[in-house]
């Protein structure tokens, strides 16, 4: 049988990470078995779910890359692929399990049922509902009362009592004991369906063959597998992922910094950074190679090699890993993406970005060799276009301005660029040279002191090509404000 996996996010905020994570381990396991991946919203949560969050959702997974093959955009077989539009199953399936004894009705209150369990836990008995208890409340006073409130019996499916146990492709062996819970709804008196028994019968209409999902899910498992057998269906493989934590041990939240695939975005991470910073939180390449085309992903992905116990999120890490891949960007894009941040900084204008293109790729193309993320280019290319009056009487400048040749140096490159109007990097270059051979400065000093005056830092980029994007005029200014007090 084909593989059939599915990513299914209640639309209720945005997409976090380990969400994210999720999805996209679905997504290598169906790409690498040649199957199907599914993307479905669980929106019966009507008070929360939202179709802003949705459209978020969708935004985030296709900004990642992480397409799918059937989903609520996207023509397939086994739709619709919201939950709020699959009613009619989840009413048709639960009649099914009526007519079959393996389900009732109940025209309980949920007040009543908190008292049921309330004198259960005062009898010291485990607080299980079951039909006994239930079946006193179905008077035909209660069906009209219910009748004429327009609410619909509640539905609960008959847990059978008896241990069931599944083999986790992560967790190896679960067994959840007998008597662990009793009967439980399956449809609410809204006619809703209530989360475990929806997506028993979405996998199971869906035919799902795995399902990928977080380990806050697996107590939800003993559920499932009981109404899977119920219908008397094939029970799908299960893999739970392990949690993700901050640095601190403790659930990864909004204390531990940006937690949403959106927040990263909007911090100038690129989508192949994340996915693949994200598949190795957890999962690792048999090789312990780290920076991985999407391709080596899906080819060496295997449940077997994803982690039990709990990842570490580290934000250093993913740094470190969207400075890789800001690098070996195509430029093109890489200026594409800065330009939001540089017109926000308000560096630039519109036009003055366009009108500059050239001088723009350029500088983007120096500065992105020190970035994490590209929130972080408009401060790195302000030491291009800021005006500035070093200071001279900065230390460790005029300890560097004391050593052999250095301050002559400066002045005969000073009057070179005074007298040559062409500017390309080459004459640049060939101008400090000669000015070098003349002056004969100690090396470190006199790089140290030419960037200080001219950039305002001792360090940053290539030194020719930072003086190159200063420009001619703001580097004779530079340098005549310095030499003329000498
Ligand atoms: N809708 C559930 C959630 O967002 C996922 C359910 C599942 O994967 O089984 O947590």
């Amino acid at each position: 049988m084909s593989v059939r996996v599915r990513f299914a996010p209640s639309p209720t905020g945005f997409l976090h990470v380990g969400g994210a994570r999720t999805a996209l381990y679905n997504y290598l396991f169906a790409k690498k078995h040649n199957g199907v991946f599914v993307l479905r919203i669980e929106d019966t949560d009507i008070e929360r779910s939202t179709k802003e969050s949705e459209d978020q959702l969708i935004d985030a997974l296709t900004w990642l890359g992480l397409d799918w093959d059937e989903g609520p955009n996207v023509k397939g077989e086994y739709g619709p692929y919201r939950q709020s539009e699959r009613k009619y199953i989840y009413k048709k399936m639960a009649e099914k399990l009526i007519n079959e004894g393996k389900a009732y009705y109940s025209y309980v209150y949920p007040e009543e049922m908190e008292a049921i369990k309330e004198k259960l836990s005062k009898e010291g008995k485990p607080p299980h509902y079951s039909y006994e208890l239930l079946e006193p409340y179905n008077t035909e006073e209660r069906k009209k009362e219910f009748e004429e409130k327009g609410l619909k019996p509640v539905v609960f499916f008959k847990m059978p009592r008896k241990a069931f146990s599944i083999n986790d492709l992560i967790k190896g062996p679960v067994t959840f004991g007998e008597g662990a819970i009793g009967d439980f709804i399956i449809m609410r008196s809204n006619g809703l369906p209530t989360y475990n028994y929806a997506v028993v019968i979405d996998d199971m209409t869906m035919e799902i063959t795995h399902v990928i999902r977080g380990d806050d899910h697996l107590s939800n498992t003993l559920r499932q597998v009981a109404l899977y057998e119920a219908f008397g269906v094939k029970i799908p493989e299960f893999a739970h992922v392990s949690m993700i934590l901050g640095p601190d041990g403790k659930k990864l939240s909004k204390r531990h910094g940006a937690t949403s695939v959106e927040e990263f975005r909007n911090k100038g991470y690129l989508p192949e950074a994340l996915v693949n910073y994200l598949a190795l939180l957890g999962w690792s390449h048999p090789e312990g190679k780290e920076i991985l085309t999407l391709n080596e992903m899906i080819e060496n992905f295997d449940l077997n090699r994803v982690n039990s116990s709990p990842a570490i999120f580290d934000n250093e890490k993913l740094k470190w890993m969207n400075g890789v891949y800001i690098r070996q960007a195509n430029l093109e894009r890489i200026v594409k993406l800065s330009k939001p941040f540089i017109l926000e900084k308000g560096l630039l204008t519109e036009e003055q970005f366009e009108n500059n293109k050239k001088w723009v790729t350029e500088a983007i193309d120096i500065v992105r060799e020190s970035v994490e993320d590209l929130s972080q280019i408009p401060d790195k290319l302000e030491t291009f276009l800021k005006d500035f009056e070093v200071d001279l009487d900065n230390e460790e400048l005029t300890d560097f301005l004391k050593a052999d040749g250095v301050k002559s140096t400066i002045k005969l490159i000073y009057e070179k660029v005074l007298n040559d109007p062409d500017w390309k990097v080459e004459t640049i270059l060939k101008n400090i040279k000669e000015a070098m051979k003349e002056s004969k400065p100690k090396k470190k000093p006199f790089y140290m002191s030419l960037r200080k005056i001219l950039t305002d830092s001792f360090e940053g980029p290539d030194l020719v090509k930072t003086i190159h994007l200063i420009g001619r005029s703001r580097v004779l200014q530079r340098l005549e404000r310095v030499v003329a007090k000498w």
